[in-house]
């Protein structure tokens, strides 16, 4: 209506926000295997969570499926950002299917020094805390990395406060890389604190994309009435967003995973809307937002970049 039109609406954009290069990179490796190997390509669980992602690779040719026996003999298959357990790529060796690895370099990175903590499991071994959020896909390959029992969820700072390692001084940790910042230096300190020959990385293992993100809504969160992440519900980082946006300030957050999805009345009594997005969402899902509040708004657009960024990774082996 003409009275809605007539308002004005303030939009804080947080930057950097949206893709970051583990997900470019594995986007990327679907991309370059249907344009070398012909269509179909298939892929293990969702490439990244986000399901515009998947829409626009599924129009390309690239069927989504959750387990390999879905993938037919000859077949060639792309297993996804979040990281696999050991048992996958196996599978897949034993079933001669033609594979490709798209997990993210900083979760392989994860993957490694896990192994290195586990030493084979000999007299130099540690048993190793993995905090993470139970069920995510991230965690499950990287706990798949080792023998069962060798790594024990700790999903917040209760359990860090209650874990009973048969061997307190032969301990390491590692962590999710979309975990809140805040919340994992709390389960740090504690474990720390209660096992001081704990080893692991000087803080955690949480990515740059993960960090940067973080900052940048805190930054604009004080001011907003109501900030929105464009992300999908199964996207750790985009939930870790929201969460951060609440606490730093901001009067309400939602997480909205496209534009289709927003219910315009939560824009009621708003002056001043902040926007981010998870590390999965594209940034035309943002673009497109700015669009439609242009059409109800008279917007006064703000971009609040808090740090540069510019990682690229190159595609694994057989594509780069
Ligand atoms: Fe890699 Fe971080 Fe992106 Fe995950 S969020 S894909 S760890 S860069």
């Amino acid at each position: 209506t003409q009275a809605v039109h007539d308002k004005t609406l303030k939009v804080l954009l947080a930057g950097p926000r949206g893709f970051c290069a583990g997900v470019d990179r594995a986007i990327r490796v679907v991309e370059e295997a249907i344009r070398r190997y012909g269509a179909p390509v298939y892929v293990r669980h969702e490439i990244v969570h986000n399901r515009t992602v998947v829409e626009e690779l599924e129009a390309q040719g690239a069927i989504f499926v959750e387990e390999l026996d879905e993938v037919p003999p000859d077949g060639h298959v792309v297993f996804s950002a979040h990281g696999v357990p050991k048992t996958v790529p196996a599978e897949a060796e034993r079933r001669n299917l033609l594979y490709l690895d798209a997990t993210c370099p900083l979760v392989s990175k994860v993957h490694r020094e896990a192994e290195r903590h586990f030493a084979g499991g000999g007299p130099e071994s540690r048993h190793i805390l993995m905090i993470g959020h139970a069920g995510h896909p991230e965690v499950v390959g990287t706990m798949g990395q080792l023998p069962v029992g060798a790594v024990t969820l700790i999903n917040d700072a209760e359990e860090a406060r209650t874990v009973k390692p048969a061997d307190p001084s032969r301990l390491a940790f590692i962590t999710q890389t979309t975990l809140s910042v805040d919340d994992t230096a709390e389960i740090v300190d504690i474990l720390r604190e209660r096992f001081p020959l704990i080893e692991g990385p000087k803080r955690e293992d949480i990515c740059y994309a993960t960090t940067n993100r973080q900052e940048a809504v805190k930054a604009i969160a004080p001011e907003c009435d109501l900030v929105i992440v464009i992300g999908s519900p199964n996207s750790s980082n985009s939930q870790r967003l929201r969460e951060v946006a609440e606490r730093s300030g901001a009067r309400r957050a939602l997480l909205v995973p496209r534009l289709n999805e927003l219910d315009w009345s939560v824009l009621e009594g708003v002056k001043t809307l902040g926007i981010t997005a998870g590390a999965s969402a594209p940034e035309a899902l943002v673009q497109e937002m700015v669009a439609e509040l242009a059409k109800r708004y008279t917007l006064c657009i703000d971009e609040r970049t808090v740090k540069e960024e510019n990682v690229i990774f190159r595609l694994p082996a057989p594509l780069g």
